[in-house]
């Protein structure tokens, strides 16, 4: 039996995809974002395993506030670390006729073997993808998370290829992510897309800090403050195209 880390879950989420949504963190995460609020998920050997029918059983338990658009999301920590997982307990939430979302910043997105024959089955069993672009620039993008990017434009890529539902989100820190230029770069890569539906700006917050010091650790944006309402509309304004 095939059994994922897990972090924790949610019971009632309502951001992470459409509707009402059974929420599955999974353990693990490569990418070191200075902002991240979720510095907890980390390591990979951490959280505790959980087989797929006992999430759904748990995930089920919701079903009746679902609705129609309602269903569960993968998060993280980074789920596609764990694809082997994912790909049992997807393959099981579809024999249950459910939705499901996976919520990813595709940093372990490869088109060699044996990611990509796995990476495809997944795409055949998730309905949607919320995809973070954390900068454009790939440079920016080493400095902020610790990685470059081109591997997950890649994945965005072959997702607009497939024809496969994404959402696409950008955390939105000043002075880090907020700069017009490179907001109007990521807009130019999101018109290349065929398959964006809705493309949403996170502003950045500094509640999961504490983590971070839980962990032993600086928090990397110590004092940088919330973006401004006009600095949140201009980005949603230049990546939703409307300017
Ligand atoms: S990808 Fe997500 S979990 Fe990983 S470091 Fe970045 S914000 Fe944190």
């Amino acid at each position: 039996m095939c059994e994922g880390r897990i972090h924790s879950t949610e019971s009632f989420g309502s951001v992470d995809g459409p509707g009402v949504r059974f929420l599955i963190f999974l353990q693990g995460c490569r990418l070191r974002c200075r902002y991240c609020h979720n510095a907890d998920t980390w390591l990979t050997d951490g959280g505790v395993l959980m087989s797929a029918d006992e999430l759904l059983d748990k995930a089920e338990r919701c079903r009746p506030y679902w609705g129609k658009t309602g269903g569960i999301t993968v998060s993280g920590g980074e789920p596609l670390l764990q694809i082997d997982f994912l790909l049992d307990l997807f393959r099981k939430a579809k024999r249950r006729g459910i939705n499901t979302c996976i919520d990813t910043a595709g940093q372990p997105f490869t088109r060699e073997e044996p990611f990509f024959s796995k990476f495809e089955e997944l795409c055949t069993l998730c309905d949607l993808f919320l995809v973070d672009i954390k900068h454009i620039d790939p440079a920016a993008h080493k400095s902020l998370t610790g990685a470059f990017n081109g591997n997950i434009l890649d994945m965005l890529r072959y997702l607009s290829d497939i024809g496969k539902p994404v959402w696409i989100r950008h955390v939105l820190v000043p002075g880090v992510t907020d700069d017009d230029e490179a907001l109007r770069k990521t807009r130019e890569f999101i018109d290349t897309l065929k398959n964006v539906e809705k493309i949403e700006v996170l502003p950045y917050h500094s509640m999961g800090a504490y983590k971070w010091k839980e962990l032993g650790l600086s928090y990397a944006l110590e004092g940088t403050q919330p973006p401004a309402a006009d600095r949140i509309k201009n980005a949603n304004d230049i990546l939703n195209g409307l300017i």
